[in-house]
């Protein structure tokens, strides 16, 4: 409802070039976007652009990382810390994403998948780790934006709504508060194939993370926790997924290094 304030993220994935960077936050200061009481633009560029972004972007748009450690940062090669993202700034993190969790073996369940399983017994998690990321971020002070959605052949056997409850209940089982989260819908089928979801289909599955969170979580948990949609978003579609009751806002992939974004963000104007 209008009462969550609308939050859009943009999820540049591996892209983009110095050159790039300038030319995205030149068209992001420009954009003309509604008043920051009504809504939140978080921008996650791949991590070694986060310091130009934020010393160049507009300061009522934040930041996110794309990723982050399941712990305290050590001798963990490769992987960017809670810790570091805080130091610079960085108030954001998007965790679970669908091409994390089936590209890096990034998983909800211990028992999961072999290469996931492997991946998990490799680095001696016993937890799951888009939990423990989730619950690892939130324990300093980041807020999240926590990844879910089915398969193709996952929506065509029945399961969203249990595939969907798995990887929520994951998390929900590590974290104390939800305060901090913000949970984008993704069905896997819809990201970058310019299949989006109908209204119905995205406003149904919101409806049901938001009756899964009531049932196991609480209810004013429920009508707070805010839900984006995400899978092919564009300025021609936006409008009509945003004018669902249960979209709060879009997490926005291929578009987002587009100066369309713009109008995104303008989607309830
Ligand atoms: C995403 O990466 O989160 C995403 C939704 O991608 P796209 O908008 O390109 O489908």
């Amino acid at each position: 409802t209008m009462s969550r304030k609308l939050i859009v993220g943009g999820n540049w994935k591996c892209n983009g070039t110095q050159d790039d960077v300038k030319r995205i936050v030149e068209f992001l200061n420009k954009a003309e976007v509604p008043c920051t009481n009504h809504i939140e633009v978080v921008i996650a560029p791949p991590a070694p652009f986060l310091p130009i972004l934020r010393s160049t972007l507009r300061s009522d748009f934040n930041l996110a990382a794309q990723n982050c450690w399941t712990g305290k940062g050590g001798a963990f090669t490769g992987e960017i810390s809670a810790e570091m993202l805080m130091n610079l700034n960085v108030p954001w993190v998007i965790l679970g994403h669908s091409e994390r969790r089936t590209l890096l073996g990034e998983s909800d369940e211990v028992n999961g998948r072999v290469f996931p399983q492997q991946v998990l017994l490799s680095m001696h998690l016993w937890c799951p780790m888009v939990a423990e990321k989730v619950a690892y971020a939130l324990s300093q002070g980041m807020k999240v934006i926590l990844c879910c959605g089915e398969t193709l052949e996952q929506r065509e056997k029945n399961e969203t709504t249990m595939v969907v409850a798995r990887q929520i209940k994951a998390v929900a089982d590590k974290i104390q508060s939800w305060n901090n989260v913000v949970i984008a819908y993704e069905p896997i089928w819809a990201i970058g194939t310019g299949k989006v979801a109908t209204p119905q289909q995205a406003q149904e599955v919101h409806a049901n993370i938001r009756a899964w969170l009531s049932q196991n979580v609480g209810e004013a948990v429920a009508q707070a926790v805010r839900i984006q949609y995400g899978g092919s978003v564009t300025a021609a579609n936006c409008k009509e997924i945003g004018s669902q009751p249960d979209v709060d806002g879009f997490l926005v992939g291929g578009a987002s290094l587009k100066p369309e974004f713009a109008d995104i963000l303008n989607a309830r104007i």
